[in-house]
């Protein structure tokens, strides 16, 4: 029988929405004054963007409003308001001289050698919002030290599809997880006064035809998956800028929706920043200013280079809309407001002062790639790789007893930081799996290496089928020879990218029959997945001792995989998304990729486990799933009522505290998950949903009491009928697991309210 605790809710008074056209009212003409108000620190940066936009022309005004080069926005010198100085990531700093297209090949005209971290998706692994928030620190720091002032990034977009080209950028399939890690990522960013991006702006979930599909999702769906993670970004982080997405939702571009940008991003969630449109995305002038769109990006003549390329028009970009000339014969017309105008141009003013470089601009001046931020992103790709099989204990290795390994696959020899597109940073150096498997081992382990296959598509003279016999021959020769083969296999940034989905979840041509064939050679193999997306393991999967997901592991990649090979760290990382047994078994398979432009989000908020666990079907590793070399013991579930008094505003909530034990006999952490399920509801929800998470490190049999807070938010759904964040009040019950499938102890909750 469940022990069941009684708690009621009070409503949150709602926060006072910005509106910066009443302060301009207020402001005190300043014109005669000796300093400008705008230029005083010690005010309120509402009452400065007042100022400023007082002393601006029309025409001033309306060319802020698309950028001036790829990544800059339009500065005012007169009045000394500098041009923000944007670079790509999220995954690190990327050179800002063009497109990806520029900026990727081998003749880019800007250099830019950067950390490279862990992608999004392995970073989400960790489920260590610490380490999360670390790793934004260190991006915003490089990009101060090289002069910047902007980051593009972070991604929060849930992974809906295995497909996607870019999942690997996102935190995975959780609203929850993905919100609590953007907001970790963010803070981190703007803490050093560097200005992040959220994106993209709503529902860019898959990258195919994604300047034209339009999706249809419903607003519950919407509300409870999609949008999540840019709520928090904005109401706990504050967030700067929200980057809008390329494709449209319900029938309107996501860069002229009025709906998504004005109803629920600015009044709804309360965001007082930017929105920036992605790269070529705008499509018309005063329907995009008046939906609520601030910045045009990019703009000046790389704009205009970028839509008299062929290609760019062919794949669906548009621009240059909002340039001033169009948008002053708009407000000149009538079309759009000068209060629509002020507003836009005020929440740019507000974050420009507000990050502090209206008086101090970065200027290149700072080291890059330094050993703090390379330990971040050694962290970062330990804590991110996931143990999912280990039978008889094959890992860790024991360098007393093995004298040979031999590191087979297309992923072994080279370092496969991340996938492609504008988040493919060019590290100083990369640790491929090999190299860091090679210094670990030191000189009393033989290591062997083989290709075992080329990666399909990436060198035609691996590519014939001679070659690939010798290719498969060599690596099974070298298995069958050594103590423990080790096959690193998955994607690159050439097959797994953005601006296009993978074709498909089965690994490329021929990885599959190379891991059957090396574990046939050797029954001590260990399989390495290196890749962003879920891959099909249906041919290999059962007769695999030991199985890791690395992810893309950036620059340290390699030293993070041999740390855990060996033991130096246990393994901790947790999936952030279900890994499916074959892609027809994904919720979205049957809607995906849309007929005729089109695509229905048919399987509503059934997306990953929360459809998984509810129709039972049986993912190949579900969400929250993850090994270690110990173990771990919950008991003590305990659920104690609280109330809380700010001001006049009264909440209530509840303090969930359990005990977790490091049972087993080596150091280790656990990601503690507490997902609520709500089987009373007057609507259908899913199994259960997870509401918090605790990554706590313990030493060998230590215990420790887990604290997590459970409040208003965390048993609600999003009515259809009322529009509204809703409550049936009931019992509940509060599940604490290992993982999704994985549920260790349970309490009931019943609340009255
Ligand atoms: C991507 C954005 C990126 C922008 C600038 C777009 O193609 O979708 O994520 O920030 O380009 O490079």
């Amino acid at each position: 029988m469940l022990r069941t605790t009684r708690i009621s809710f009070y409503l949150l008074l709602a926060a006072t929405a910005f509106d910066i056209t009443a302060l301009c009212a207020q402001a005190p003409a300043t014109d005669t004054a000796t300093t400008p108000l705008y230029k005083d620190v010690a005010l309120p940066v509402d009452q400065r963007v007042a100022d400023l936009l007082k002393r601006m022309t029309l025409e001033e005004k309306a060319s802020m409003l698309a950028g001036s080069g790829w990544m800059e926005s339009a500065p005012i010198e007169r009045l000394g308001i500098p041009a923000i100085k944007m670079a790509d990531g999220p995954m690190g700093v990327r050179s800002w001289a063009g497109s990806s297209a520029i900026t990727n090949s081998s003749t880019n005209p800007v250099r830019v050698e950067t950390t490279s971290f862990p992608s999004g998706v392995a970073m989400a692994a960790s489920w260590d919002t610490a380490l999360v928030q670390r790793e934004g620190q260190a991006i915003a720091q490089e990009v101060k030290a090289l002069g910047r002032d902007m980051i593009l990034g972070p991604t929060v977009n849930i992974n809906r599809v295995p497909l996607w080209g870019r999942n690997f950028e996102g935190y995975g399939e959780d609203p929850f997880l993905s919100g609590q890690l953007g907001v970790a990522y963010i803070r981190g960013v703007q803490g050093e006064g560097v200005i992040p991006s959220v994106k993209h702006f709503a529902a860019n979930n898959e990258e195919f035809e994604r300047h034209r599909l339009d999706e249809k999702i419903d607003e519950r769906t919407l509300h409870e998956i999609y949008l999540p993670a840019f709520k928090v970004a904005v109401q706990q982080a504050d967030v700067w800028t929200v980057m809008s997405a390329y494709e449209k939702v319900n029938g309107q571009y996501c860069a002229e929706n009025p709906y998504l940008l004005t109803d629920i991003l600015k009044k709804e969630f309360g965001f007082k920043g930017f929105v920036i449109s992605d790269w070529g995305s705008t499509y018309s002038t005063a329907p995009t200013v008046n939906a609520g769109m601030d910045l045009e990006m990019p703009g000046g003549p790389p704009a205009k280079a970028m839509l008299s390329s062929p290609r760019t028009i062919m794949s669906g970009n548009s621009g240059t809309w909002l340039e001033a000339g169009k948008v002053l014969a708009e407000v000149k017309a009538g079309h759009i407001s000068e209060a629509t105008l002020n507003d836009n141009v005020g929440r740019i003013l507000r974050v420009i002062i507000l990050s502090g470089i209206m008086e101090h601009p970065h200027t290149a001046s700072g080291e890059v790639d330094t050993p703090e931020q390379q330990k971040v992103a050694r962290d970062g790709a330990t804590e991110g790789i996931v143990l999912l099989k280990n039978q008889g204990a094959l890992l860790p290795l024991d360098p007393s007893k093995i004298h040979s390994i031999a590191v087979i696959g297309p992923n072994a020899v080279v370092a496969r930081t991340g996938g492609g597109g504008s988040s493919l940073v060019r590290p100083k150096y990369a640790i491929s799996p090999l190299d860091g498997i090679k210094k670990r081992a030191g000189e009393s382990i033989q290591i062997a290496s083989a290709l075992g296959v080329g990666m399909e598509g990436e060198d035609a003279a691996h590519d014939t089928p001679e070659a690939r016999a010798n290719d498969l021959k060599a690596a099974t020769d070298a298995a069958a020879k050594a103590d423990v083969a080790i096959v690193v296999v998955g994607r690159y940034n050439k097959n797994e990218s953005e601006g296009f989905d993978v074709k498909t979840m089965d690994l490329p041509a021929g990885q599959d029959e190379l891991i059957a064939a090396v574990e046939k050679a050797n029954p001590h193999t260990v399989v390495v997945l290196n890749t962003g997306d879920p891959v099909t393991m249906s041919k290999w999967i059962d007769t695999t001792p030991a199985l890791l997901d690395m992810w893309y592991g950036g620059q340290e990649g390699g030293n993070a995989l041999a740390a855990i090979l060996f033991g130096d760290a246990n393994p901790s990382g947790k999936l952030p998304v279900s890994l499916p047994k074959k892609f027809e078994d994904s919720p979205a398979a049957k809607n995906y990729p849309g007929k005729d432009l089109k695509t229905e989000y048919a399987e509503g908020i059934y997306v990953g486990y929360r459809y998984y666990d509810t129709k039972n079907v049986e993912p190949q590793f579900p969400f929250g799933f993850g090994l270690s070399y110990t173990t771990f013991e919950y008991s003590d579930l305990k659920l104690i009522p609280f109330v809380t008094h700010s001001g006049t505003i009264k909440s209530e909530g509840t303090l969930v505290s359990l005990k977790v034990k490091n049972s087993g006999s080596r150091a280790g952490a656990e990601v503690v998950q507490l997902y609520v399920r709500d089987s009373h509801a007057k609507i259908d929800r899913p199994a259960h949903e997870l509401k918090a998470f605790s990554r706590v490190e313990l030493k060998a049999g230590e215990s420790q009491t887990i604290k997590l807070n459970l409040d208003r938010s965390a048993f609600e759904y999003w009515s259809p009928q009322t529009k509204e964040w809703t409550l049936d009040p009931g019992t509940f019950e509060i599940q604490i697991g290992a993982s999704s499938r994985d549920i260790r102890l349970k309490a009931s909750l019943e609340i009255a309210r």
